[in-house]
């Protein structure tokens, strides 16, 4: 018999498009080899052009099926998408705690605070950010915000590599272990440049920007391939390391879909 693999949870929605969300999140982990668990919290109805729909799944049925993957299948770590609202980051942070997920406990957590996809469609209640800061940043091993995220949360417009240190230093006083700040929307950089900040010291991760409307789903791509790396015992900066390795290969695999833009692709 083989043995099962490395066990990582995705808290996330789904992209009826299959481009984001876990629809993502679940070919990423495969592509990292690890086995993918959810806890899907929203179905969103979805394309390449836009979501035009939001179905929530209820905050206690998101809460339960984090306990039963936990106790049952084990988890050596978890990363968050698409949250939907303040219930639901209210309803599973007991069960985090009680599972033993994100600090103090065993399993690495990976906060991605998606608040609204690249088309503007909120995926995140306004209400819910004081949630997100409060109960879920205090938690995480890392937090992985894109420059629109660090706004909303700090109030920090970032136009450039030292605003972005400036954020980053206001990231990690809300609690998280280490701060992840993505430079891909600083869009007149000609670097795509990542800032790793764990309260001490800054590592910088530069890569290439590629001319292309098909990064649908490159967050969630990110935040899981850093996940799985977390599972099979990386620490957090060799694990952001293989992370942007691979969303940079999946971007430049990316293809387009629809109309409108298409998905970045873990198949390299
Ligand atoms: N839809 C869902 C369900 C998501 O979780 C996300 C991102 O996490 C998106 C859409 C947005 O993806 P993008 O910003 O890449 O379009």
């Amino acid at each position: 018999m083989t043995e099962a693999p490395p066990r990582v949870l995705t808290i996330a929605g789904s992209d009826s498009g299959g481009g984001a969300g876990i629809q993502a999140d679940l070919r990423t982990f495969f592509a990292c080899g690890v086995h993918g668990c959810v806890a899907l919290t929203a179905v969103t109805v979805q394309n390449s052009l836009g979501v035009t729909g939001v179905a929530e799944i209820p905050a206690e049925t998101v809460a339960a099926q984090i306990l039963s993957v936990a106790e049952d299948i084990g988890l050596q770590a978890a990363k968050t998408g698409m949250l939907a609202s303040a219930a639901i980051i209210e309803a599973i942070t007991p069960a985090l705690d009680r599972v033993g997920i994100g600090r103090g406990g065993r399993t690495p957590f990976v906060v991605d605070p998606v608040s609204a996809s690249m088309h503007g469609d909120q995926l995140l209640a306004d209400s819910a950010l004081d949630a997100l800061r409060g109960l879920l940043f205090p938690r995480a091993t890392l937090v992985t915000p894109n420059l629109d995220e660090v706004r909303l949360i700090t109030g920090i417009a970032v136009e450039d590599r030292a605003d972005q240190r400036v954020a980053a230093k206001a990231l990690h006083a809300l609690g998280p272990e280490w701060v992840l700040v993505k430079g891909g929307h600083m869009w007149d950089d000609p670097e795509c440049l990542d800032l790793l900040y764990d309260g001490s010291e800054f590592i910088e991760l530069p890569g290439p920007r590629y001319d292309t409307r098909h990064t649908h789903g490159s967050g969630d791509t990110l935040a899981s391939s850093i996940s799985s790396a977390l599972a099979k015992g990386a620490t957090v900066p060799e694990a952001v390391r293989f992370g942007k390795d691979f969303i940079v290969r999946s971007v430049a695999a990316a293809y387009p879909l629809g109309a409108g833009d298409g998905p970045v692709s873990p198949l390299w």
